[in-house]
């Protein structure tokens, strides 16, 4: 019937419609790259033509949009390459990609985007889309602003200097007001660079009994109180990178409550793990910022679900073998986040401390909704970018079962519970 050219059947839909509630099962129906219909499910319709997929037991969400990827190519390409790196978003369910500029050399070039989008574009036709973000900096050096406009021009989505965090509040103002003028958003990461910069470590207890350098949690939260008040001075969004503590919660919350066009995101990690995780000297678990303390934790778990952190993203940042496996302190910061995010997250989903269409929002419609990117509402016209995610399949994390080029994870070796089974792009199965 309806012309469809792809039906997914008998699934579940991880966030209901306006028509179709959370809990019935739906026929979803696409055809030429977009949503046709989702109607009730009928084990008795036939769909001549069609190609039909059995998703029974499986649960549909959008496909996903992670707006704070590393993917290191240029310049670092045995730790990750646009490749492999969209290899290992499409099975995460990951259908768009927002990669950083500390890559070597930075982005800060339109000829550096150009390159980037066209190695995407051969390795990965029908998706997942890359989205470079610029250099707010030239050489990501804090001093000298980049040339915006030809990299807007050129395709990129934002700006930040992720992984410099930018000192000079004067300098910062001038950035975010010149990226407003190509409608663009500066994301920033929020580190105080004179306190125990990218220590890998929360300053506290543990540290202390380590014998390791620890970065306290004000470094992060007085950037992000420069940040809110500096939006709301400007009157311009900006967003706020990868949150770990409460404080900085607090001052979002604070911002948004005065109407300030403030957004926020954290990952996986903050959520799951404290920095008990680096006990052992484990650099698995040394990220920037650092892993914080259980209270941290759930106050980003409350922040995520009432959506005063809008958005999970993955950091994504992938290392060798050989550069993790130093002493702590000379081990970069970084955890390998694309292959496994989704399933982490599901994780919280049972107990209620992050509801499905929470989770949906965070991951897909809030980062598309920041950052211009279409995403699926299962609604007629929708693009058909639909991931089919099995929540009781177990697996374990491992180098045959990740595709991206580095496992330089925590989580390396555990059993997770829920896997993407199928991804489709525009109607396209790219999983
Ligand atoms: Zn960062």
């Amino acid at each position: 019937m309806s012309g469809a050219n792809l039906v997914i059947r008998a699934a579940r839909l991880a966030c209901g419609t306006r028509n179709r509630p959370a809990d019935c099962l739906v026929d979803c129906l696409a055809a030429e790259g977009r949503i046709l219909d989702v109607l009730p499910h009928d084990p008795t319709r036939a769909f001549e033509g069609a190609e039909v997929l059995d998703a029974s037991g499986k649960i549909l969400l959008p496909s996903l949009v992670d707006c704070h990827t590393h993917l290191r190519d240029p310049g670092q390409e045995y730790k990750e390459d646009i490749p492999s790196g969209l290899s290992a978003a499409a099975h995460g369910g990951f259908g768009h990609v927002m990669c950083m500029a500390n890559t070597k050399p930075v982005n800060d070039d339109a000829a550096i985007t150009e390159a980037m989008l066209d190695a995407a574009r051969k390795s990965h036709p029908a998706g997942p889309f890359l989205h470079p973000i610029g250099a707010l900096s030239k050489g990501l050096s804090g001093t000298e602003l980049a040339p915006m406009a030809d990299l807007a021009a050129a395709g990129c989505a934002a700006f930040s200097n992720d992984g410099m965090p930018v000192a000079s509040a004067e300098f910062f103002r001038r950035a975010v007001e010149y990226a407003a003028t190509f409608g663009r958003i500066v994301i920033d990461h929020c580190e105080e660079p004179t306190m125990a910069p990218a220590a890998g470590m929360n300053e506290g207890a543990v540290s202390a009994r380590l014998g390791l350098r620890g970065q306290p949690w004000v470094a992060e939260a007085s950037q992000v109180a420069r940040d809110v008040l500096m939006a709301e001075c400007l009157g311009l969004p900006i967003h706020i990178a990868h949150v770990s503590c409460k404080a900085s919660v607090d001052l979002i919350a604070f911002a948004k409550a005065r109407g300030v066009a403030v957004t926020a995101e954290t990952c996986p990690h903050y959520l799951l793990l404290t920095e008990q995780a680096c006990e052992g000297y484990d650099t698995r678990a040394k990220v920037n910022p650092p892993l914080r303390t259980l209270a941290d934790v759930e106050s980003l778990r409350q922040a995520l679900a009432t959506g005063i952190v809008d958005i999970l993203a993955t950091d994504h940042a992938p290392h060798a073998d050989h550069e993790k496996e130093v002493e702590f302190d000379l081990a970069p910061c970084g955890i390998s986040g694309l292959d496994t995010a989704l399933s982490l997250v599901w994780s919280l989903t049972p107990g209620g401390i992050l509801t499905e269409e929470r989770l949906v929002d965070a991951m897909s419609h809030a980062p598309g909704r920041v950052f211009g990117i279409e995403t699926n509402r299962f609604a007629p016209g929708d693009p058909a970018d639909i991931v089919v995610f099995d929540p009781k399949v177990r697996w374990t994390a491992s180098r045959e079962t990740m595709h991206s080029k580095s496992c330089n994870t925590p989580w390396l070796g555990s059993t997770l519970v829920g896997r993407v089974s199928a991804h489709f792009m525009g109607g396209v199965r790219i999983v």
